[in-house]
C-alpha cells in the first residue's frame, strides 16, 4: 500500500500490522504540532484498506494485533470503524486487539452505545495526546481538551474495558514551569492510570504556530536540560504499578525506558548522568525546520 503522510505510532505498536484508514489529523490545531498540517483528513477508502488487507493475508501474515492509523483513527464515524473491525476479523479472526490514536473529543462525540460496540468488535486501547498536566499549558496550546473532559473521558471508556495510553510532551510548559507540569501532570496520570507514558518531548518547529509566540516573546522554550530534570520529577512521582514509560530526547540523543516501580532507579540515574553530562555544555533547544 501506497503510504500517505507521516508514520506516527507509539513504540509499544511497533510489533502491531499498521493498517492506514484516515489520512490526517480530524483536529489539526495543536500550536506545536507540524505532524499533518499539509494535509486534508479524510477516510480512506473501505476497497482500499479491504486490499491492504488481503496483501497482508496473501503474504502469510497473521497479526495478533492491528494499529489503525493515520493521526486518529478513532475521529472516524463509528459505523465506518465497525465496518473496518468487521473486515479485519474477516482476514485475521486471531486478532486479539485493535487500537489507534484519539483525541479526547474524539470519545465524547461517541455515545456510550458506540463506544460499547467499538469495545465489543475489538477497539482495546486508544493513545491520547494528554500532553501536559496544567490547565493553561492546555490552553495556551489549543489543545482540543480540558483537564476535567479528560478525565470524563477517560473515565467512560474504562468503564467500558478499554485501557488508555498516555502520550506527554516534556518542555510543553515552557521554560521555568518543568517542574510544576511533571507535578502535575503525575497528579493526572496517577489518578487516571495509563498503560504506558511515550515522552515525545516538545520540537519547536519553525512552521508550527508555536514559533510565532516563540519570536512574540509569549512562549519560552525550556533547554533539554529543563526538559531531563522534568522528566525527573516526573518518574519520581509516578505511582501506576506496571506502567510502561519510554521518553525520547532525539535532539540530546537520550532515550528513557522502563517499568514503573521496577525500573525507576535506573531510569533516575540514567537521567542524572544525562542531567549531569550537560552541566557545562551551553544549552541545547529541539529547534527544528
Ligand atoms: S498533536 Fe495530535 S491532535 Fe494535535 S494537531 Fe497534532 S496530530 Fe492532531
Amino acid at each position: 500500500m501506497e503510504y500517505e503522510g507521516q508514520i506516527c505510532r507509539a513504540p509499544m505498536e511497533r510489533a502491531s500490522f499498521m493498517l492506514p484508514v484516515a489520512v490526517g489529523c480530524s483536529y489539526g490545531g495543536c500550536r506545536f504540532c507540524m505532524l499533518f498540517r499539509h494535509l486534508n483528513w479524510r477516510a480512506l477508502p473501505l476497497g482500499q484498506i479491504q486490499g491492504e488487507l488481503q496483501r497482508v493475508k496473501l503474504a502469510g501474515g497473521s497479526p495478533k494485533q492491528v494499529f489503525l492509523g493515520d493521526g486518529n483513527a478513532f475521529g472516524l464515524p463509528t459505523d465506518h470503524l465497525l465496518e473496518i473491525l468487521r473486515m479485519i476479523r474477516q482476514y485475521f479472526p486471531s486478532v486479539e486487539a485493535v487500537n489507534m490514536d484519539a483525541t479526547v473529543t474524539n470519545i465524547a462525540e461517541k455515545s456510550d452505545g458506540e463506544l460499547n460496540a467499538l469495545f465489543e468488535a475489538g477497539v482495546r486501547c486508544l493513545y491520547l495526546g494528554i500532553e501536559s498536566g496544567l490547565e493553561d499549558v492546555l490552553r495556551f496550546m489549543n489543545k482540543d481538551h480540558t483537564i476535567p473532559q479528560a478525565y470524563e473521558q477517560i473515565g467512560r471508556i474504562q468503564r467500558l474495558g478499554y485501557t488508555y495510553a498516555a502520550h506527554i510532551m516534556t518542555g510543553i510548559a515552557g521554560k521555568g514551569r518543568g517542574e510544576e507540569n511533571a507535578r502535575a501532570l503525575a497528579a493526572f496520570l496517577n489518578e487516571t492510570r495509563p498503560c504506558s507514558v511515550t515522552n515525545f518531548s516538545v520540537f519547536l518547529h519553525r512552521r508550527a504556530p508555536l514559533w510565532s509566540d516563540i519570536e512574540a516573546g509569549r512562549f519560552l522554550p525550556a533547554d533539554e536540560a529543563e526538559n531531563l530534570r522534568e522528566e525527573r520529577v516526573l518518574l519520581e512521582h509516578l505511582t501506576v504499578d506496571g506502567l510502561v514509560y519510554d521518553g525520547f530526547h532525539d535532539m540530546i540523543e537520550v532515550r528513557i525506558r522502563g517499568s514503573i516501580p521496577r525500573d525507576r532507579e535506573k531510569m533516575l540515574a540514567k537521567l542524572d548522568k544525562a542531567i549531569g553530562d550537560r552541566a557545562h555544555l551551553p544549552p541545547v533547544y529541539a529547534f527544528v525546520e
